[in-house]
């Protein structure tokens, strides 16, 4: 043990010094390059791996080809930013850890434009006066949803938890069993209401809810009615709920606001897309809500973002609360919602500007004839590693929207001999400049095209698989 000790100490101290390193004939260039602080702290980085390494039984002092080699991949890495761009070939539309939905090219120039220059935000150009950052959007949201009114937060889970607040602090919330919904990320709506400040008052049984059920539950303490769309998972059989119009009677006899929590926020009739239906924001009004949150990011394309749309004196209690002031959007977000939104305003056909629902309507035959075009390159660029073959799938829709449905698709199927391969390839995937990201299921890699709409995209994938043997012998 002892001896050991001394001798990985030895070979720590026969490591250079990072001045030594750092001044080494061959960095020169480098260091021109990416300047003396990046250098710096690959070199220390290097050196750090490097000690730590030498501890372990057996480690030999690595030579300076090596450690030259190893503090160029650190600039690199330190250059390459960690928010870049991925291929999400997983088959889920909108994924959450992959940032959900992108941004149709009138809301990415939006975003350009309101980053690089001073935007009228709280200004109102008419009067020279001060301005509402909501009425940069309010007026489409009311012609979009039908609402009288609208206000805007950083997400839907916000948006839930400012209406809850504003309206329900102190009193009770009633909502029934089979709507205690979790949605990922620790959004659970028992704990939102308890954050909210309201008692929480659960009717029915899961399966089923009964009207009676609510008008047994009201009383003096009744803050509101809430209906959260159960958006990421279906009961089936025995059951039953009450429609939204009782609801919204039952709520209104009692004098209390019925709200309802839509999630997804589709602003199309999805069955003309060919999709199954999702409720709109407007159909949720029409049956009398007097508040409607949904997700600005889902399946309405655009940047992440919570919308509140609903009766003129509710909102308005919404915009004058204080959590509002800490749950408002910036001026990024808000240039790229007012875009997104006007297409909805503007086109006949929103699914050919927003990319999120051009995703979701690709037809299937489209997506078989890419992953035959596709083919031949991937199965030379994993020559000797692994089978390459075009299957159907089904990709999902993901972000808990429309949870059972799932669209047929075509993918791209890695299949090793010995099936160990899997992990490294699906590592050497995610290495390549853009990285992979695939999905493991049934023994085989699964790179469903779906989301390999535009054909530029295409391009960058089939170019960059000339990395794929190099990335294979990295990623042991
Ligand atoms: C997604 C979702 C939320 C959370 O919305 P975020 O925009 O992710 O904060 C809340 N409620 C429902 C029903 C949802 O589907």
């Amino acid at each position: 043990m002892m001896e050991s000790t001394t001798m990985s100490e030895d070979l720590r101290r026969r490591l250079p010094a990072v001045n030594t390193l750092l001044g080494h004939s061959l960095l020169a260039g480098d260091r021109g390059d990416v300047g003396d602080r990046v250098l710096t702290r690959a070199v220390r980085e290097t050196l750090t791996a490097w000690r730590a390494r030498l501890g372990t039984e057996g480690a030999a002092l690595p030579d300076e080809a090596t450690l030259i080699a190893e503090v160029r991949a650190a600039v690199g890495r330190q250059r390459c930013r960690r928010a870049r761009p991925v291929f999400n070939l997983t088959g889920t539309v909108i994924h959450t850890n992959l940032g959900r939905s992108p941004l149709g090219e009138r809301a990415i120039e939006a975003v350009v434009d309101a980053a690089r220059h001073p935007v009228a935000l709280e200004y109102a150009l008419e009067t020279g006066g001060r301005g509402d950052r909501d009425n940069l959007v309010e007026e489409l949201l009311i012609e979009l949803t039908g609402a009288e009114a609208a206000t805007v937060v950083n997400n839907n889970a916000a948006a839930v938890l400012l209406a809850l607040t504003a309206l329900g602090a102190g009193r009770e919330a009633i909502i029934s069993r089979g709507e205690m919904i979790e949605i990922g990320g620790a959004f659970r709506m028992p704990d939102v209401m308890t954050a909210a400040g309201c008692r929480l008052v659960e009717v029915g049984a899961t399966n089923r809810t009964h009207a009676r059920d609510f008008r047994g539950a009201l009383s003096e303490q009744s803050g509101l009615i809430v209906k959260a769309h159960t958006s990421n998972y279906h009961v089936e059989g025995f059951t039953a709920s009450v429609p939204e119009t009782e609801l919204a009677a039952i709520a209104h006899g009692h004098g209390i606001p019925f709200m309802i929590d839509l999630g997804s926020g589709a602003l199309t009739d999805f069955r003309a897309l060919g999709l199954p239906h999702e409720v709109r924001p407007s159909e949720a009004i029409a049956a009398g809500a007097d508040l409607v949150t949904f997700s600005g990011d889902k399946l309405l394309g655009g940047p992440q973002a919570g919308i509140v749309v609903g009766r003129r004196e509710l909102i308005s209690r919404l915009k004058q609360h204080p959590l509002k002031r800490a749950l408002r959007c910036d001026k990024l977000i808000l240039a790229a919602l007012e875009a997104t939104l006007s297409v909805y305003r503007d086109s006949e056909a929103p699914a050919r500007e927003l990319p999120t629902l051009a995703m979701l309507t690709r037809a299937e035959r489209d997506i078989v004839t890419q992953a035959e075009r596709l083919l031949p390159a991937l199965g030379r660029a994993v020559a000797g590693i692994a089978e390459c073959a075009v299957r159907a799938c089904r990709s999902q829709l993901g972000s808990g929207s429309l949870p059972v449905d799932r669209l047929d698709s075509a993918a791209l199927v890695l299949t090793s001999p010995s099936g160990r391969e899997l992990g490294r390839l699906e590592r050497a995937l995610r290495q390549l400049p853009r990285p992979v990201i695939g999905r493991v299921h049934d023994g085989a890699l699964w790179l469903d095209l779906r989301c390999l709409a535009s054909a530029d995209d295409e391009q960058v994938f089939v170019d960059q698989l000339e990395f794929l043997p190099d990335a294979w012998q990295a990623a042991t």
